[in-house]
């Protein structure tokens, strides 16, 4: 049967594809390592729940999924992928990071779990004109959004590589669970929203800033920010600073021995 649904993107009426809101790379590379997805529902009210799902949702068509996998995906899945932690080091660095592309590449995974239907991703409603706002920038691979305005002003991206320094969790059991996106909103409106999540031990944060004094918005930069540099360096931290990760961990390790005999 063929599906009346309009591309969410280009809006044409060609077929869709069944389209994946974090790229279908993460659920194989999981799936290969006999991972598992651990999902977070929202920061108030942790549910935890290990799955082998492969959510996917009929989205956009053959040519936006080309367009975006082209454009944002390839390299966006290798850069997390292929940047190692040294021993010893507290920073990893992206080389010859393409900022715009790594940007608009998470911008596009953020948009997609705003406008899917399903139910994993209720919690994140970015409303209709944020919506169309990223779809803009990301269809047109640009920041700009007019003069001197830019999408990274708004929504400002950190990136920063987990560790566990108490050991309890080796570098491959963090690289092999997935937090998928969680909402926390802050405590007052000027704080702003962050949405995050977790994909080969890094953990990306976007912080949508509401504030109205423009200056403010282009000037404050926030803790890890992705900024355009030719190298960009990243901090590791320990999880014991991020709670809902250190929960989701615990939660997992409560409920599944598997967890633990999957490390080796
Ligand atoms: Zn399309």
């Amino acid at each position: 049967m063929e599906s009346k649904n309009k591309c969410k993107m280009c809006n044409s009426s060609e077929p869709l594809k069944n389209s994946h809101i974090l790229p279908r790379s993460y659920f194989r590379g999981l799936k290969k390592g006999s991972g598992q997805l651990y999902e977070v529902k929202s920061s108030a009210d942790i549910e935890a729940r290990l799955t082998n799902a492969d959510p996917k949702e009929e989205l956009l068509c053959s040519d936006c999924e080309q367009f975006l996998s082209i454009n944002y995906e390839k390299y966006g899945t290798r850069l997390l992928k292929d940047t190692k932690v040294n021993p010893g080091k507290d920073t990893v660095t992206f080389k010859s990071f393409r900022y715009k592309e790594f940007y608009l590449y998470l911008i596009s995974i953020l948009w997609r779990a705003s406008i899917s239907n399903l139910e994993r991703y209720e919690h994140i409603e970015l409303g209709e004109s944020i919506n169309n706002l990223l779809c803009h920038c990301v269809r047109n691979n640009r920041l700009k959004i007019q003069t001197s305005l830019k999408l990274d002003h708004f929504f400002k991206i950190s990136v920063i590589r987990l560790k566990d320094e108490s050991q309890n969790l080796d570098d491959l059991t963090l690289r092999k669970v997935m937090f998928d996106m969680s909402v926390e909103f802050g405590e007052k409106p000027q704080d702003g929203i962050l949405y995050y999540f977790s994909v080969d031990g890094f953990l990306i944060t976007y912080h949508f800033s509401s504030e109205e004094d423009i200056h403010m918005v282009r000037t404050k930069r926030n803790f890890a920010q992705l900024l355009n540099r030719q190298n960009m360096t990243i901090p590791i931290r320990d999880i014991s600073n991020f709670k809902q990760i250190v929960d989701g961990f615990n939660t997992i390790r409560s409920k599944s021995g598997e967890f633990r005999k999957s490390d080796t």
